[in-house]
């Protein structure tokens, strides 16, 4: 795509208005005009009561023009108020080419709710709040009122004494067979599986330089998420020895949740479900994504609808706390009708938690390497699927608790959690809401150090990487490699908290 700029707008903002109507689409430099390559222009002006903007959009040789102005007042600083102009000049110029209305408007931001939150700080009310998203942003009424709730869920559950606490994520990428849709970093070969073993011992060693750093600051562990990949592809023994080492450093029984992402139905055992009682897990996920049984073959998930209600049974009857259940609307070649009766069976099982995420088409997935044509179809069924999962998940009683959305997703859409009122999954909004420090161990896995909040609610955050693959991770934790790395991440710690607490 081309895209030519007159005025103060930033590249990437100006990309990413265009990503709302081509997904993925990409803006390499010295693009020549020509048959299906789309060019946008944007000419914006400034003075000191807000932003004039236009914006074309050509395409195979039609085009539109539309203007728009934004003031600036509450909520809308100089730099907002030229986002929105160029960004409503765009959407109405786009729409009318194109002849869809993407429903999220020109909200563009990875967390929609934070707009809502601002507003609330503003003194708006959540209907308030929701009217001056959809005015300004041009976003579907029910959008933004699901920002809203989401907001106001925000609200409720993050107390001013968590930015005091911190959670511990801990990583397992493997995975029993590669999703085609999955660009995480997750091995799934025979050969890549059997470094589990020396995997775990690194990862113990990882979780105790994570403990005692958190031992060391003072700080008090509110939430421990085991993910991945599939925790659960470990052996029955595995897991054992995991969940005996993450014992061994807290008190499990004073955490306010400790989850196990179980994902896959498949590597799901009874046995392992009494051992993740047993040593204090309070969640977990069954993740069936569709109940229908030819999109699950399709996409590499080699389970079934019966295997998934199977695990989700056995969880049930060794009585862990709460059930998280996740869902994707938009999984290619999947209609509405399919996916309307996986949610009315789903929502019929009462879970405590349903996540229903859309479909990302991911840079490094088969998927898409296949089928560069999948946004042609799946905007429509999956915005149908979304608007269905979110009028039937709340009219069953569940509240929107979490949200976000991602790059690449069909129909521009979004990912929401949902959850009965005192179910919600603490550690997602912690996490997502940057509420305080994630401190992180295994392959791929980033600590984040998370400040109080400035007087402006923006905070401090710095990150710790860990190797990206097994392989190398298993390297940093090789000898005295391990030591050193442990030195470093107390020294780190250290000093972010005295600069900051
Ligand atoms: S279960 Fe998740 S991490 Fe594993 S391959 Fe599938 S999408 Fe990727």
């Amino acid at each position: 795509m081309i895209l030519k700029i007159d005025g103060n707008l930033k590249p990437y903002y100006a990309q990413t208005l265009c990503m709302i109507f081509f997904p993925g689409v990409k803006f390499p430099e010295g693009e020549m005009p020509g048959a299906g390559v789309p060019e946008a222009r944007f000419t914006v002006r400034e003075d000191e009561t807000g932003a004039d903007a236009s914006a074309t959009l050509i395409l195979d040789e039609k085009n539109e023009t539309r203007a728009s102005r934004c003031d600036i007042g509450d909520g809308i600083d100089a730099v907002r108020a030229r986002q929105i102009a160029a960004g409503c000049a765009f959407y109405e110029a786009a729409s009318a080419l194109i002849g869809i209305r993407p429903p999220w408007g020109v909200l563009t931001g990875v967390r929609p709710a934070k707009i809502a939150s601002e507003m609330f700080r503003c003194g708006y009310s959540s209907d308030a709040a929701a009217a001056w998203i959809s005015e300004h942003y041009l976003t579907d009424p029910v959008k933004a009122h699901l920002a809203a709730s989401v907001a106001e869920a925000e609200h409720r559950l993050i107390t001013p004494d968590l930015v005091r606490k911190c959670s511990v994520y801990i990583a397992i990428p493997f995975c029993p067979t590669r999703c085609a849709y999955c660009s995480f970093v997750s091995y799934t070969s025979k050969k890549l599986l059997s470094l589990i073993p020396d995997y775990l011992i690194a990862l113990r060693e990882n979780i105790r330089t994570v403990f005692n750093t958190v031992r060391r600051r003072g700080l008090t562990v509110s939430t421990v998420y085991i993910g991945g990949g599939t925790p659960t592809v470990l052996t029955e023994d595995q897991l054992r020895f995991l969940l005996e080492t993450v014992a061994g450093e807290t008190d499990v029984s004073a955490l306010s949740e400790f989850t196990l992402e179980a994902g896959r139905p498949d590597t799901i055992t009874e046995e392992k479900l009494r051992i993740a009682k047993e040593f204090g897990v309070t969640r977990i996920s069954v993740n069936p994504q569709t109940l229908n049984d030819a999109i699950l073959a399709s996409v590499g998930r080699q389970h079934t609808a019966a295997q998934f209600f199977a695990a989700y049974d056995a969880a049930r009857a060794v009585g862990i706390r709460h059930i998280n259940v996740d869902l994707i609307a938009g999984l290619p070649g999947e209609s509405t009708e399919s996916f309307v009766s996986t949610v009315d069976r789903i929502t019929a099982l009462r879970p405590d938690n349903i996540t229903v995420h859309t479909f990302t088409v991911k840079k490094s997935a088969e998927i898409r390497q296949e089928n560069e044509s999948v946004y042609d179809r799946e905007g429509l069924t999956a915005g149908a699927s979304v608007a269905y999962s979110q009028k039937a998940v709340t009219e069953a009683g569940y509240l929107p608790y979490y949200m976000y959305r991602q790059k690449n997703t069909v129909g521009n859409l979004e990912n929401v959690g949902y959850a009965l009122p005192g179910a919600e999954g603490l550690y997602n909004i912690y996490m997502m809401e940057e509420v305080h420090s994630i401190f992180a161990a295994g392959a791929s896995a980033v600590t984040k150090f998370v400040s109080p909040p400035f007087e402006d609610g923006s905070c401090r955050i710095d990150r710790i990487f860990e190797s990206k693959y097994p392989y190398e991770y298993l390297k940093d934790y090789e000898g005295e490699a391990g030591a050193t790395r442990a030195a470093r991440f107390d020294a780190a710690a250290e000093s972010f908290y005295k600069t900051y607490f």
